[in-house]
């Protein structure tokens, strides 16, 4: 039943959640009561769904990960993703650490725990929806949501061992998402399996008038294309992706991973994408850029965290923000600031824009020739404790095979693609599968097979 599904999960948390740390908060009682109401004859009926911290269910908590919200904010509505994945039967269940605001790659830039990888506990799980992916990969829930801005849903999948998707920008609705880049957020499921993830997908997408930026499009059974084979099909390999610098147990757990597509009838092709050095530097200027607006809304007045010693209003601002925001989310703030401000703009935030046309434009010539492209999920696998923390830019560097997609809108997939061999242990490897626009059912099928 339902409710012995939630016991069951509950169980695992109060066992593990201790070492792991995934779980900031989960009401188990709330849980019980929905899954006792659930309808079995839907589709995820009672099926208890963890959630990032920073997608809104009503009366949870919603701290994204930050002293600004932890205090006192209780969510007054549903995520429209948490709406749709209650159309379904589903229990919202647990609240997932993640960095600060999803500002990051390994969720220690969360202000209120540590998250450990349960595939080695002395590293990382990634980020930012490491808590997420830990959740899954250490059988503390049956699947989670996250949200990918520039890979923080394939990132910790990648690191942690699980399949993670990032829909088309667009197809899963963003309200009640706290913003970070509102042109790059997307919302989507880290799960254990590929048909998991394609199962969710039906249940999370659609047309919400709360979104004006979520898509008015058919959404597709993003099962059909599963156990069809993928003969023929064209994989495009972006030479700039197959670079050196590349972790040698993640290029050949890659290279083998294409060897296998190819055996299963795929065509591998090389393709380029000439403006991929490009795509770091554009994402770390439009994303603090956003990231700089969206993050005013947190002053002190309207809601998180308020400073108790400012003797003006001037001071309750400044006071509020600096006690609340973390270094790095401060450091976005600077940044962003800094790139709209006047006399800079257009030297780097419009530059910024034309070159993420650019990067699009790669992208749909190399679609006009192949159905899919692969390439690592990340260059490393799990990274020890305090490696990117202490050093920002290096940290920024690692996104590059993720962050195109978003600048792109595209849909990407990160699914395990075997182990490589770091500090004597063996860490899984993530193989990302990109795809055209809408085309989440080719990017599925492609994954199923390699599955
Ligand atoms: N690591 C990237 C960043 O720090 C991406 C984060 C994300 O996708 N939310 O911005």
């Amino acid at each position: 039943t339902p409710r012995d599904i939630v016991t069951d999960v509950a169980k695992a948390i109060e066992a593990q959640n201790a070492t792991i740390g995934a779980y900031l908060s989960w009401d188990v009682e709330k849980a019980l009561a929905e899954a006792d109401k659930a309808d079995l004859s839907q589709p995820l009926g009672g099926i208890p769904i963890g959630i990032k911290d920073n997608i809104n269910v009503t009366g949870e908590p919603c701290t994204c990960g930050s002293k600004m919200l932890a205090e006192n904010y209780k969510a007054p509505y549903d995520a429209g993703a948490i709406t749709k994945l209650r159309g379904a039967g589903a229990v919202p269940f647990g609240r997932l650490n993640m960095d600060e605001f999803a500002m990051g790659s390994s969720t220690e830039n969360s202000a209120l725990g540590v998250t450990r990888n349960p595939r080695d506990l002395d590293r990382i799980p990634g980020g930012s929806s490491g808590g997420s992916a830990a959740a899954v990969a250490g059988n503390l829930a049956i699947a989670t949501l996250g949200s990918d801005t520039g890979g923080s849903i394939r990132q910790p999948a990648a690191f942690c061992g699980c399949v993670g998707i990032k829909p088309t920008y667009g197809r899963v609705s963003r309200y009640g998402l706290v913003a970070f880049a509102s042109s790059l957020d997307q919302i989507g499921p880290i799960t254990k399996t590929v048909e998991d993830a394609a199962i969710l997908l039906n249940h999370l997408c659609g047309k919400d008038l709360r979104d004006s930026t979520s898509l008015d499009v058919n959404v597709p059974d993003f099962t059909s294309g599963l156990g069809r084979d993928i003969k023929g099909l064209r994989v495009g390999l972006p030479k700039e992706y197959f670079i050196s610098g590349i972790h040698a147990g993640v290029s050949a757990r890659v290279n083998d991973a294409i060897k296998k597509l190819e055996s299963l009838g795929a065509i591998p092709v090389e393709i380029s994408l000439p403006h991929t050095d490009v795509g770091v530097s554009t994402y770390y200027i439009i994303a603090p850029a956003e990231a700089s607006a969206n993050l005013a809304r947190f002053d002190g007045v309207r809601y998180g965290h308020r400073s108790s010693d400012a003797k003006d209003l001037m001071e309750h601002y400044m006071m509020s923000r600096e006690e609340g925001f973390g270094p790095e989310v401060k450091r976005r703030i600077l940044l962003g600031t800094y790139v709209l401000s006047s006399g800079y703009y257009d030297a780097y935030y419009i530059k910024a824009q034309r070159a993420r046309t650019l990067i699009r434009q790669d992208f749909e010539k190399a679609f006009e020739n192949v159905d899919v492209i692969v390439s690592p999920t990340s260059p490393a696998p799990a990274h020890k404790f305090g490696e990117l923390k202490e050093d920002p830019l290096a940290a920024y560097l690692e996104d590059i095979f993720t962050i195109p997609v978003n600048l792109a809108g595209l849909p990407g997939i990160s699914i395990p693609c075997g182990t490589a061999e770091e500090g004597g242990k063996q860490l899984p490897v993530g193989l990302q599968i990109i795809g055209r626009p809408l085309d989440e059912v080719t990017l599925l099928r492609v994954a199923d097979a390699f599955e």
